[in-house]
């Protein structure tokens, strides 16, 4: 029997089988039964507000109500309604262009649903990552399976619930469980796997996708760059980057990772970094708009990023000390930490942010070469030739200029990583072709000449090919 929320590896089997075998009998190919879908999507949404912010707020043992709603809830009703207003001309078949030599016959491309896609959700912004990949595929035609995170059980149940309410098991069904499930369910013949979370565990679902030739997009993470030119203007660098990083407790995959800055600035940075905190998380012990870090086992590995580092190195910007008990974790600068410590070599993924001098944009772009492609890469400053100067010598997923992490908001724009930060992209059009078959059709007019290019080849034939290969 199908169902909607599943917890065995049996019943992922049943229900995959089952959708599976109807995504190919009944394809979604009317906009009447995306569009639907869509609905159904806005409308658990909107009844589910307050139920899914307050199991955020529980897994992670505080998270502001305002960032889930600026950053989780308005982003997806926003996704919504981009997809219910254009989706509908992004899947008519278009005509394509055509050599003048095959006309008149002509070139079509018909976008079609894949069939079932799986998504794999992590805990950082569960809504929007659950929600966003569910849009594109929806819009696209397809049936979806979804893995919620088991880092944010609460928020898994509860969308779970919602799911099984809104949505027929037909269409949409959600599995909740711990990383076996989650290997079981990134080995599955899905017809597309899109997961988003850390590289390390990317790498194993491109693996487990490969024996059934499963196509993956992979949402990954890394350390995104911030480059500060020399006459970028320090106050808006430290308004925008504190922003960055205190947004979910840096727990963003687009946030700033550290800043590429000369050392003459490091102190002006810190001063202002230490006044920018004080005038947006007064108390920041009780402050309700800080958000904590998920689990403990985050939270120690954070301090065993911390603890080996040189004292002087490490400048709290706040008198509060990090409370373990709580996960609260004040934010922190780093000041010039060694390129080999934990704190250089991973993703930090939290408020803490190293300062490291680089002398000039020369410097700047090769110390970013020199690492794995980023996910986002920041560039502030002026002058254009030298921010077209870094645009251009560096590859990273997306970049914002005089800005950190609203390109990630931009229906227009796909957002995706590149190298180690990711594989493919979607939002708006661009996810909605990435969970199509954008399938090419050639339509042959009865006037053609064709009868010319068969055996035995003739003159004419012969004649012709030089002409047009000479
Ligand atoms: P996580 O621990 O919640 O894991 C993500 C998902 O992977 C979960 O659903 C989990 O069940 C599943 N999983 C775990 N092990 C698995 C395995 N072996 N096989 C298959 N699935 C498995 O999340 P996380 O990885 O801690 O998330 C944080 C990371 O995600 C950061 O690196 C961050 O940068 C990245 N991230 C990227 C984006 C993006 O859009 N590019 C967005 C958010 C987070």
């Amino acid at each position: 029997m199908s169902q909607s929320i599943i917890t065995t590896i049996d019943q992922l089997q049943a229900q995959f089988d089952h959708m599976r075998a109807l995504s190919r009998k009944k394809p979604l190919n009317s906009w009447i039964d995306r569009e639907a879908l869509l609905d159904s999507l806005e409308t658990m949404l909107a009844k589910n507000q307050q139920v899914f912010a307050d199991a955020i707020s529980q897994d992670f043992g505080h998270r502001s109500q305002d960032e889930t709603n600026f950053a989780e809830l308005f982003p997806s009703f926003q996704g919504i309604a981009h997809a219910k207003k254009h989706g509908k001309s992004w899947m008519k078949t278009r005509r394509a262009g055509i050599s003048t030599l095959f006309r008149p016959a002509y070139n079509e491309i018909q976008p079609q649903p894949l069939g079932l896609v799986g998504v794999i959700a992590p805990w950082n912004y569960p809504i929007f990552l659950s929600i966003g990949p569910m849009i594109d595929a929806l819009a696209a035609g397809n049936r979806v399976m979804i893995k919620m995170s088991e880092s944010a059980p609460l928020f898994a149940e509860a969308f779970a619930q919602a799911v099984a309410k809104h949505f027929s098991p037909d269409m949409v069904s959600v599995v909740v469980g711990d990383v076996d499930i989650a290997v079981a369910f990134s080995e599955m013949p899905f017809d597309h796997l899109l997961y988003t979370g850390s590289t390390s565990v990317g790498r194993k679902v491109m693996a487990a996708a490969a024996p059934n030739l499963t196509p993956v997009t992979l949402e990954l993470g890394g350390k995104s760059p911030v480059v500060v030119l020399d006459d970028a203007d320090l106050e808006n660098v430290v308004n925008r980057v504190m922003m960055g990083k205190t947004l979910n407790a840096g727990q963003t995959c687009i946030a700033p990772d550290y800043v590429l800055i000369h050392s003459s600035l490091h102190s002006k940075f810190v001063k202002l970094a230490k006044e920018w905190l004080l005038k947006h998380y007064p108390n920041i012990e009780s402050n309700d708009d800080y958000t904590r870090i998920i689990n403990d086992a985050h939270f120690k590995r954070l301090q065993g990023y911390l603890s080996p580092l040189p004292k002087e190195q490490v400048v709290p910007l706040t008198n509060v000390e990090a409370d373990a008990e709580k996960r609260l974790l004040p934010p922190v600068i780093v000041l010039n930490p060694d390129p080999e410590t934990e704190v250089m070599q991973n993703e930090l993924f939290a408020p803490i942010l190293p300062l490291i001098h680089v002398n000039g944009l020369r410097d700047a772009v090769e110390f970013v070469n020199s690492r794995p492609r980023p996910l986002a890469l920041y560039i502030f400053g002026e002058d254009n030739k030298n921010i077209d100067y870094v645009r251009s010598h560096t590859v990273s997923g997306g970049v914002a200029i005089n800005e950190v992490i609203m390109h990630v908001a931009q229906h227009e724009l796909p957002f995706g990583g590149v190298g180690e930060s990711g594989i493919g992209a979607y939002h708006g059009k661009w996810g909605f072709e990435r969970m199509s078959h954008m399938k090419p059709v050639f339509v042959q007019s009865k006037l053609n000449a064709m009868s010319i290019m068969l055996p035995p080849y003739s003159n004419l034939f012969r004649k012709g090919l030089k002409y047009l290969t000479k």
